[in-house]
Order: C-alpha cells, then sequence, then structure tokens
C-alpha cells in the first residue's frame, strides 16, 4: 500500500474508531474485558514485523477502545483534564504531518515561530494581559508587557519555568552591582553565596502539587514550599499579613517567590479575591524584592469569561493578576487543544534568556528579515519543540473571543447548576438531604468550573467515586477535603450540554442515594 492511501485510510478508522454519533453519548472508561484484550495482545519487539495496515489495524481495534473518555464524552468530570475540539484536532494532526521543529526563529524558512508568536500574543488579549485589552482604557496598568512568552508542555512545566525564573530574578536583584555571577552563569550555590541568600521559599496557599516538584526540580527543594492559608476555613487563600512577615526576612538572607493559586484545584476558587490584594502584593514584593508566580493552570480563563453579571464574581476574583511577575497558563485544560500543551508568562524576555539560553551554536543563529522573534530553544526548557500552537491558533481563529467565552460560561453553568442542586430545597429530589456541599453551603455563588461534594451518609461517601467510575456513564474524581473523601466534579471540556447534563448529574445522585438507602446500609 502506498504511503498516500495508508495515511488516508488511517485518518478514516482513526475517526471510526473515536467517533460519537450524534445523540449518543461516549463511555467515560473502557470496558474492563476490552483493557484486558488490549493487555493481552500487548506485543514484545516482533521477529517478524507487522507492518503497517496490520499495526494500524491493531491499534484502531484493540489500543482504542482501551481509552477513556476524556475527549469523547462532555461527562467526564475527572482531574482538570479538558477535552480537544475538532479544529484543534484537525490543526494538530496539521503539526504531525508537517513534523515541524519550533526551535528556531528562521523567517526565511518557516512561518512556525511567528504563528507560535502571534498565539501567545492573541491568549494575553484573550485573557486580558496585554495593554490592548483594554486596561490601558481605564487609565491603569498600562504599559506592562509580556515579551517572555513561550510554550510548554504544560502547567507543571509552566511552574517550572516560573520558580525558575523567580530564583534568577531574587538572587540577581540581592548581587553586588556589576556582579555577573548570576544563577544562570554560575549556579545556585555560587549565587546565592555572593547575593547573601541562605534559604529561597515559596510562599503559597494550597499550591498545586507541581509546585512542590517545580521546586524541588530548580534546586529549592519541595520543602521551600511554605502554606501561608487564610483561615482554617479559607485555606486557599493567601494570608497577605503572613506574606508580609516572611518577606521581611529579607534581613535574614531569606528571600522569597509568592505563588499564587488561581484557582485552587479542590475547590476551584482563587488565592487572592480582589485588584486590592493584588495591588497590595505587588507593593510588598516591590518593597523585598520577591517575585510573584501566578498558577493559573485552568483558574485565570475565568478572565476570558462573557463580560456579564453573571460572571463578575469570578473577574473580581481573578483581578490584577496581570501585575505578577510570572503566569503559568495551561492550554490542554479550558482551552481544549491536545495534551501536551501550556503557556507561560513572564514581563521580561530577558529573563528566560539568563536561565535558558542555550549557547548558541552559529548554525543556530537567527538571520534575515521578518519580526524579531526570540529563537524558542533559548527561551524554555526545550531545543527540538512540536508545533503545540497550531491547535491553539486554530481555536482562536475559529472560535475567537466570543466563542470561547460562550464555551467557557457552558463549563461555569453546569457547575454552578450541580452546586445550586446540591444545597436547594426540590420536591422530587432533594439532594440536600443525602450530599454536601463543600467546602461549604454557600459555595454556590462563587463556582467557577469545579464542584467539591460528598455524601452525607459516610458508607456511602467512601464508595461513591467508585460507584460513579464504575457506571461507566460519566466520571468524577476523588479527593480529601479535611481529611475526609470527598468528591470532585470538574466541568471542562467543550461538548458540555448545560440542560442535558445537569438533569443526567441530578438524577444519577438522586438514584445512587436512593438506591443506597434501600439496600439498608
Ligand atoms: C493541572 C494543574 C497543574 C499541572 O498541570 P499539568 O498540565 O498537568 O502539568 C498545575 N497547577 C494547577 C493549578 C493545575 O490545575
Amino acid at each position: 500500500m502506498d504511503t498516500e492511501t495508508l495515511l488516508q485510510k488511517s485518518y478514516t478508522q482513526i475517526r471510526a474508531a473515536a467517533s460519537v454519533p450524534p445523540g449518543t453519548q461516549a463511555r467515560t472508561l473502557p470496558l474492563s474485558s476490552a483493557i484486558h484484550t488490549a493487555r493481552t495482545s500487548l506485543n514484545p519487539l516482533p521477529t517478524t514485523p507487522l507492518g503497517p495496515l496490520p499495526t494500524l489495524n491493531h491499534l484502531t481495534n484493540t489500543i482504542a477502545p482501551a481509552l477513556p473518555g476524556h475527549n469523547r464524552s462532555g461527562r467526564y468530570f475527572g482531574f482538570v483534564t479538558g477535552s480537544t475540539l475538532p479544529i484543534a484536532e484537525a490543526a494538530d494532526n496539521l503539526a504531525t504531518a508537517f513534523d515541524t521543529s519550533v526551535q528556531v526563529h528562521l523567517p526565511e524558512q518557516s512561518i512556525a515561530t511567528e504563528v507560535e508568536d502571534v498565539a501567545l500574543r492573541l491568549l494575553l488579549r484573550l485573557l486580558h494581559l496585554s495593554p490592548e485589552s483594554g486596561l490601558e482604557k481605564a487609565g491603569e496598568d498600562a504599559g506592562i508587557e509580556w515579551e517572555g512568552r513561550t510554550f510548554t508542555t504544560g502547567a507543571t512545566a509552566s511552574n517550572i519555568l516560573g520558580l525558575a525564573c523567580g530564583r534568577e530574578e531574587v538572587v540577581r536583584m540581592r548581587l553586588p552591582d556589576g556582579s555577573e555571577g548570576t544563577v544562570g552563569e554560575v549556579g545556585i550555590l555560587g549565587a546565592c553565596a555572593e547575593a547573601g541568600v541562605r534559604e529561597i521559599r515559596v510562599l503559597t496557599s494550597m499550591g498545586h502539587s507541581s509546585l512542590s516538584k517545580a521546586a524541588s526540580v530548580v534546586g529549592l527543594g519541595r520543602r521551600a514550599v511554605k502554606e501561608l492559608p487564610y483561615s482554617e476555613a479559607e485555606p486557599w487563600r493567601l494570608d497577605l499579613e503572613a506574606v508580609e512577615r516572611e518577606l521581611k526576612r529579607a534581613e535574614e538572607g531569606v528571600a522569597c517567590i509568592v505563588a499564587i493559586s488561581a484557582g485552587e484545584v479542590n475547590t476551584g476558587r482563587f488565592a487572592t479575591s480582589s485588584l486590592g490584594e493584588m495591588r497590595r502584593l505587588r507593593e510588598l514584593a516591590d518593597q523585598y524584592k520577591a517575585w510573584i508566580h501566578v498558577d493559573g493552570a485552568f483558574g485565570i480563563f475565568a478572565r476570558a469569561l462573557p463580560d456579564t453579571e453573571e460572571f463578575a464574581k469570578l473577574r473580581e476574583s481573578t483581578a490584577g493578576l496581570e501585575l505578577a511577575d510570572s503566569i503559568t497558563v495551561d492550554g490542554h485544560k479550558l482551552l481544549n487543544v491536545p495534551y501536551d500543551t501550556g503557556i507561560f508568562f513572564t514581563r521580561r524576555s530577558s529573563t528566560l534568556h539568563a536561565v535558558f539560553q542555550n549557547p548558541n551554536a552559529v548554525y543556530l543563529t537567527p538571520s534575515g528579515s521578518g519580526p524579531t522573534i526570540p529563537s524558542p530553544l533559548n527561551i524554555g526548557i526545550e531545543n527540538s519543540r512540536r508545533f503545540r500552537a497550531l491547535p491553539v491558533y486554530a481555536v482562536l481563529l475559529s472560535e475567537g473571543q466570543p466563542g470561547i467565552a460562550e464555551m467557557l460560561a457552558r463549563m461555569v453553568r453546569l457547575a454552578r447548576g450541580v452546586a445550586h442542586a446540591l444545597v436547594s430545597p426540590d420536591e422530587k429530589l432533594n439532594l440536600r438531604d443525602d450530599y454536601e456541599l463543600l467546602p461549604n453551603s454557600s459555595a454556590a455563588e462563587s463556582t467557577h468550573v469545579i464542584v467539591l461534594f460528598r455524601a452525607r451518609d459516610e458508607g456511602l461517601n467512601n464508595v461513591l467515586v467508585k460507584k460513579i467510575q464504575d457506571s461507566g456513564e460519566w466520571y468524577v474524581s476523588g479527593t480529601k477535603w479535611k481529611g475526609e473523601s470527598a468528591c470532585r466534579i470538574a466541568v471542562s471540556s467543550w461538548r458540555v450540554n448545560v440542560e442535558e447534563d445537569l438533569e443526567f448529574v441530578k438524577s444519577r445522585l438522586a438514584s445512587i442515594a436512593k438506591e443506597w438507602k434501600e439496600s439498608g446500609r
């Protein structure tokens, strides 16, 4: 079979394996028999090669049925996985078909770095981070640039960039004038010794677990991450007074990175709640030479919701994030582009260069006309890189600001619908008798895309997540809240149908509780 025929056949066969006929719901989990079949079919490297066509059949007939429904079901509410918009899938196929490596800016040889840069600028607009977004019209925050910007493999990688940039700058700011002994040049031990820094701390509130991983990777250590919860009732909020106390330890040789959880992955809540709080943090950071990093993996998309009263509270909670020094954004979650796509912004390109400069081989030096765009290999972790900007560019072009705002609004409406159903009296269902909305009963008002709850009956609560997952009809994550099992719904797919999915979730929760009681347990 010739190459073109094989590839045409592969697209057709893959779509057939992945398709979801209209009016039907894909399973959220594969049948365990399908996983078993796939497992027993996994071949060692064959002595007689299988050949492309039998391999394609093996992939679509045996492997595909053993994969979960992240992208195929709007009722996969686990983790915060997102799905893939069809236009993003198409763009991703194109990226693979051309297998371009976006590594060096070569404007006369490829448009790829320019597409990447345009995609990043459009994202800045979408998230109201760029000066052109209207912020300057209000006479505020003008001149904030995000000239340090790049695509990463996800929020974990972006958090590594954030802590690496923070580490670089908090030490550099303390070096004697004229010293070139930065962390990037001489390493953390030498640079800290010269700068008189004996400890670098990461101050946060319910920081995502990947923040600790990032702290380890960049040489600060997982124990550098210090939780400063506002209160026991609102542990996701950052205690600004405690932050100030920590920052004051600058005199003792302690340098700090403030990591803002926007939002927190269990509750979807935000570490700061207003522009005023962010301004205060900015003042403190400037005064004590600290770095502010925002982990906005999914939460920052609250800034792209429609500009209406319905979402005013979420906008308030995410106001002022543009005052940070660096920001993590995920693409493969709420933006609904494929894995693995993350984004990182920082104010100055020089910070990224200081950390990620790949001492250039002459053949990698960009040349020629066209816009000056830094070569990606000098501002991020990888050298060879996937063209993961293309699906992002395609989504922004295809959906535009209004289309993305509407997609995000659907996610919030479903999550809020579920949250309200868990606390509201209802003649038929009365879910509130059997379930408890967390972290408190007033959480419905501030719900973004995550709903945290538990069954009131302890026995049911212990098996609730498994019961839902085993159904194959929908999927939720299990988590702990204040030491007890809890259930988490994260709405993150473009496939969400607010009315139908809300009715579905309500009726399933009701029937699970009813069956539990009837079974006499
Ligand atoms: C998901 C998530 C991460 C990790 O992101 P990956 O894309 O899985 O690497 C980090 N921070 C927050 C807040 C998240 O929700």
